[in-house]
């Protein structure tokens, strides 16, 4: 049986900081994935002081494209596509209200290209965004937005009808990174092991995600941890190699969570919270 998977992510690196154990888990399992990135990230900082030069920021945008490509090669992916949109920024920024900003363009152009992209694609799965209370930039929250109109509208013979036959994804999940029980975990076993924890300052912020109410699904990504923290370095701009990210060691990521949570946000073939495979009930 072949399936397919497609991310729609909003920056080069969120496919690396959203689920990316789990794409790594599913390309080496056979399952073609396809990603979408929606912006070019050109409005990101450099957060990697070492990569904080002249010559890198005046060209931030090949330079993260050239880092996406890498990043996707390294999970398995079998496809990028780049809906070439310009990074919002954030509210207020010029970037956001720059023309060519993903958050300014009309959503019925940007749906009809997703539709395109889907009924091409012909994905099982499709993982989106939640509504990103925790992160709220404009690009994610559209992605969020857009994910859930591209469910619908793919397989609606009604809607985009000249842009190929109607094709239904069954599950759309968000990637959760911050979930309440994964750092909590990871948390207190850092502090008992190390004395220290780098979610110090998470802590008092967790309270809402993933709590009760949230329909969560947790994928064992125990094997691709590391393949997805390589996929995290090759953004090189972005991710500071010596940054939070990297200061629980991989071994004890895989010893005490060694899953990925995914909240179900729309499913046609039914789901149930002990399921271990995001593709359970698709024939
Ligand atoms: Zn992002």
């Amino acid at each position: 049986m072949s399936r397919t998977l497609l991310a729609f992510h909003a920056h080069p690196d969120d496919e690396s900081s959203k689920g990316a154990g789990t794409v790594s888990r599913y390309a080496s399992e056979g399952v073609r994935c396809v990603l979408v990135t929606a912006t070019g990230g050109e409005a990101g900082d450099v957060l990697n002081p070492a990569m904080d030069r002249p010559e890198i920021v005046s060209n931030l945008k090949a330079t993260r494209e050239a880092e996406l490509a890498l990043a996707a090669e390294i999970q398995g992916y079998d496809e990028v596509i780049l809906l070439g949109y310009r990074d919002s920024g954030m509210p207020d920024s010029d970037d956001n209200a720059d023309p060519r900003a993903f958050c300014n363009q009309d959503r019925d152009d940007v749906l009809e290209t997703l539709v395109t992209i889907v009924r091409r694609v012909k994905p099982d799965v499709m993982l989106g965004y939640d509504a990103h209370e925790f992160y709220p930039h404009p690009d994610h929250l559209r992605v969020h937005e857009m994910s859930a109109l591209v469910f619908d509208a793919a397989g609606d013979p009604s809607r985009f009808p000249n842009v190929g036959e109607p094709w239904q994804i069954k599950k759309l999940y968000a990637p959760m990174i911050f979930t309440k029980t994964r750092i909590t975990t990871i948390h207190e076993a850092m502090i008992e092991r190390t004395g220290s924890s780098p979610y110090e300052r998470w802590m008092s912020m967790m309270d809402e995600r993933a709590g009760p109410g949230r329909d969560v699904s947790r994928i064992n990504v125990k094997g691709f941890v590391e393949q997805s923290r390589d996929a995290l370095r090759a953004h090189r701009t972005q991710i500071d190699p010596a940054g939070h990210w990297f200061q629980v060691p991989t071994e004890l990521i895989e010893e005490i969570y060694p899953w990925e949570d995914f909240e179900m946000l729309e499913s046609r073939v039914g789901w149930s919270s002990d399921e271990e495979d995001l593709f359970d009930g698709i024939e």
